[in-house]
This record gives structure tokens, C-alpha cells and sequence, in this order.
């Protein structure tokens, strides 16, 4: 496995892969766990080679959010990475990525970011398809591997790729999880002990409410359900649920299979944020 910190390298051995040789693309920001693993080993299971970035993107975090603390944990990455089937690491320093901070260019955003993360961080989704476009261009795959637990940040990036017709495929994969339900993420690792506990909430709700459909038609039941349940869950701070359609992100108003329900959470553990979804269909059997 390579480590590869500039441009100018990455595209000298980029260009002595042959023609046939598939390309699979997993970006992360680094403090990697079975989550990333997962796709990078998906990605080695179906291309011959398999770049993972490590970037932590500066233009996808607001002035008040966790840049300068997000951890860094070079080494151990490298060792999962190797583990999982990882070809070459394109780690590079922010100048090489933005020579003229701040970016010039950004992207408007027409429906896709209006709710969920979108919302509630402004900026957030522009910073992704900055950083995601950059590095499509750098990397060159004909696949690209990302998360579910990022849902919206999978159907910008879809949208993205089909727009201006990147010349790769998405492929969006399931969320791992920790034996209790918590969706793995990076920021879990700030949770204190307490915290961490009460993380649980948010995959048990999701899982009540995944459960309890059909029986709860209504969006607005839905909703009474999770404030009832958060009674008991004081550390949780909601940022939002919801029930939107997960192919357009529309509001759905009655749960049907054919609006492709997906329930949404956002939610902080002291001044951690988390979030998790999970889709309401196919329904459950009676
Ligand atoms: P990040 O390093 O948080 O930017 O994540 C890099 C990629 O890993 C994104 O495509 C995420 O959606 C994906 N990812 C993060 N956590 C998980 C998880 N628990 N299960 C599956 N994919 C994940």
C-alpha cells in the first residue's frame, strides 16, 4: 500500500495503471473505523485498485463546529487500511487541495440541502461537493464508495455525478453498526461514558419506529412517539427527526412503500452531534 501526499504523484501512478484496470474510490476523513473498513473492502472486492483520501475537508465544517479537534490518527488508519485491501492512501495537506483558500467556486444547491444536515449546517453540503468533486478529478475512479449513514450527502453526491456527468458510478452502502445499534462514526469517540449510553437513542428509536409501521400512519404520530420516548433520555438533545421520502427528500405526509419512507435523526450528546437513519420499507412482516 502507497501513501501518497501530492497531486503530481498520485497522477504518475494513476497513469501507469492500464485503461482496464477498474479504479475504486473511497474518501474519508480519517479516524477510520469498521464502518470505513467495510467499503474499502468492498471497493477491493470489485476493482483492482482501491485509493482511500484521508482529507479532513475544512470548507465542509462551520466557524463553530469540531475542524481543529476532529481527531487525527494517521498511523492506525494506515493499519486498517492495509488490512482492508487498500492499494494507495492519498493523504494530502490543505494547500495541495485548496492552493487559494478559501475556494472561489461553490455549488448552489437547488432542493437537495434544504432539510436534514443541509439545514442545520449551513455551508455543510457545499464544503462535500467542493471536496468530492476535487478529488473525483484527482483520483479519476470509475467507482466511488460512500456511506448511507451520510444519506443526504450520498444523493447530493448522486445527483452531482449525473449532472455534470462525472464518468463514474456511485455506490452507496450500508451503515455499520456498534453491537448495541449506535451507527459507527468518528465523532463517537468524543462521547464520555454517560454520553455513549445514551447514544443509544438514536438507532432505538429509529428501530421502534421502523417496527411499529404501519401501525403509526401518520408523520405527526411518528413524531409524538420519539418526544414521548426522549423523556427518558435526558442527555439527548434533538436536532431534528424526520420522514421524508428518500429519493427526493420530500415531506411525506401518510407512510407508504411507494414514497420510499426513510426516518432521519439529528441529534447532540453533550456537544457531540450524531445522526443516523434508517429506511421504513419494505415493511416489516405482520
Ligand atoms: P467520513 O470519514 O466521516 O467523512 O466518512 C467517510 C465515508 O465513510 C462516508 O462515505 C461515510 O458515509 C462512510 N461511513 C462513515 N461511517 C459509516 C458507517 N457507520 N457505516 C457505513 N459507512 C460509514
Amino acid at each position: 500500500m502507497q501513501l501518497v501526499r501530492s497531486i503530481s504523484e498520485y497522477r504518475r501512478i494513476r497513469a501507469a495503471w492500464s485503461g482496464s484496470e477498474k479504479v475504486g474510490f473511497v474518501p474519508t476523513m480519517g479516524a477510520l473505523h469498521e464502518g470505513h473498513a467495510s467499503l474499502v473492502r468492498r471497493s477491493h472486492s470489485e476493482n483492482e485498485h482501491t485509493v482511500v483520501s484521508i482529507f479532513v475537508n475544512p470548507t465542509q465544517f462551520g466557524p463553530n463546529e469540531d475542524f481543529d479537534k476532529y481527531p487525527r490518527t494517521l498511523e492506525a488508519d494506515l493499519a486498517l487500511l492495509e488490512k482492508a485491501g487498500a492499494s494507495l492512501v492519498f493523504a494530502p495537506e490543505r494547500e495541495e487541495v485548496y492552493p487559494k483558500a478559501p475556494a472561489q467556486i461553490s455549488f448552489s444547491i437547488l432542493d437537495l440541502d434544504k432539510k436534514l444536515d443541509g439545514a442545520s449546517r449551513p455551508g455543510h453540503m457545499n464544503g462535500v461537493l467542493q471536496v468530492v468533486s476535487i478529488l473525483f478529478n484527482i483520483i479519476q475512479p470509475q467507482r466511488a464508495y460512500f456511506g448511507l449513514k451520510d444519506y443526504q450527502q450520498c444523493l447530493l453526491i448522486r445527483q452531482m455525478v449525473r449532472e455534470l456527468h462525472f464518468p463514474l458510478e456511485v455506490v452507496p452502502c450500508a451503515i455499520v453498526r456498534e453491537a448495541d445499534g449506535l451507527a459507527m462514526s468518528s465523532r463517537n469517540r468524543y462521547l464520555n461514558a454517560e454520553e455513549r449510553q445514551q447514544a443509544r437513542f438514536l438507532s432505538m428509536i429509529l428501530g421502534q419506529i421502523r417496527d411499529k409501521y404501519p401501525h403509526y400512519p401518520s408523520v405527526a404520530e411518528l413524531k409524538q412517539l420519539v418526544s414521548l420516548a426522549k423523556e427518558d433520555w435526558p442527555l439527548v438533545q434533538l436536532d431534528y427527526i424526520e420522514v421524508l421520502n428518500g429519493n427526493t427528500l420530500e415531506n411525506v405526509q401518510h407512510l407508504s412503500p411507494e414514497q420510499h419512507p426513510v426516518a432521519f435523526i439529528a441529534a447532540w450528546l453533550g456537544s457531540t452531534r450524531l445522526i443516523d437513519n434508517m429506511p421504513l420499507y419494505p415493511q416489516p412482516a405482520e
